[in-house]
């Protein structure tokens, strides 16, 4: 198995884009590339245009070689009514477009689905189901809540698992915090992990409680599982400060020989987290 992290925080956009090929298929998770509207009242800089559109370059090079495409829920940084063309001819596994979801994704599946029109293969609703392609086994959770609660409603998670190494993509739980998540990254064990981590830019929406659990959720699954590599990503990556806040699980990591890293380091490249230092990319045009 390949994993290639395509478009994330520390690649300097919104997104949880990944590739996964195994010997059977090539399938691309939550294809699409966002940038934060307003962070600290400020528009998207420059620099990050440029990013998004050199990143969103290789995710259409990516996708011409994709059997699968997986839409974990209807945020922009996961799919892409703009961009139809790109799920054409694939077959998309997608999260229920009318079951555990609230009302504005509701209304963004609808137009997904509109834009879409028989461009792909096939669609099919992932919820908690398991889909098989060679010895490639592909298992969604039933659906979980978006972050520590459900007001920006419910996506699904997904295990791959080529018969070697079993791969699993959180999308945004934000953490995880609460037994649901928890427990299927749990029953899966992953080696490679790509987490959503906790959303510490935004503590007094997410609160010191959630913040204790992911904790203790992230070093139990490092130490409870043969966990070899833990990406941590996403609305965790929106911190300028999200390495000391997590030091306890890097701690862990060390100790129990799983490499806590990022999107860009698994790359081998360094973080460069363009949203959190919006302000600085302002302050240094003057
Ligand atoms: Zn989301
Ligand atoms: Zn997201």
């Amino acid at each position: 198995m390949e994993i290639i992290p395509l478009a994330s925080e520390t690649l300097g956009v919104r997104s949880m884009a990944v590739v996964v090929k195994t010997a059977d298929c090539t399938i691309l998770v939550d294809p699409s590339i966002a940038l934060a509207p307003k962070r600290y009242g400020l528009e998207p800089h420059k620099i990050e245009f440029a990013r998004q559109k050199e990143l969103w370059n290789n995710l259409r090079e990516w996708a011409k070689k994709a059997d699968i495409m997986t839409i974990s829920h209807y945020h922009f940084d996961h799919h892409c009514p703009e961009e139809p063309g790109i799920y054409k001819n694939k077959k998309m596994l997608v999260k229920h477009p009318k079951e555990n979801i609230n009302k504005s994704q509701i209304r963004r599946s609808s137009k997904f689905k509109t834009a879409l029109g028989d461009l792909p293969e096939s669609v099919e609703f992932a919820d908690g189901r398991i889909f098989e392609f060679g010895n490639t086994t592909m298992t969604f959770s039933e659906a979980v809540p978006h972050g520590t609660n459900t007001r920006l409603g419910y996506v699904v998670q997904l295990a791959i698992d080529d018969g070697k190494t079993t791969f699993l993509h959180t999308s945004d739980v934000e953490g995880p915090s609460l037994d649901s998540q928890y427990n299927f990254i749990m029953e899966h064990e992953p080696e490679i992990l790509a987490c959503d981590g906790p959303m510490t830019y935004l503590m007094y929406r997410y609160g010191l409680k959630a913040m204790e659990k992911s904790l203790a959720n992230l070093i139990s699954i490092i130490e409870n599982t043969s966990i070899k590599t833990m990406m941590l990503e996403h609305h965790l990556t929106r911190d300028l400060k999200w390495r000391e806040k997590m030091k306890t699980v890097f701690d862990a990591g060390e100790q129990q020989g799983c490499n806590v890293t990022t999107f860009a380091g698994y790359l081998g490249k360094e973080d460069d987290l363009l949203e959190a230092r919006r302000k600085e990319l302002y302050a240094e045009e003057d």
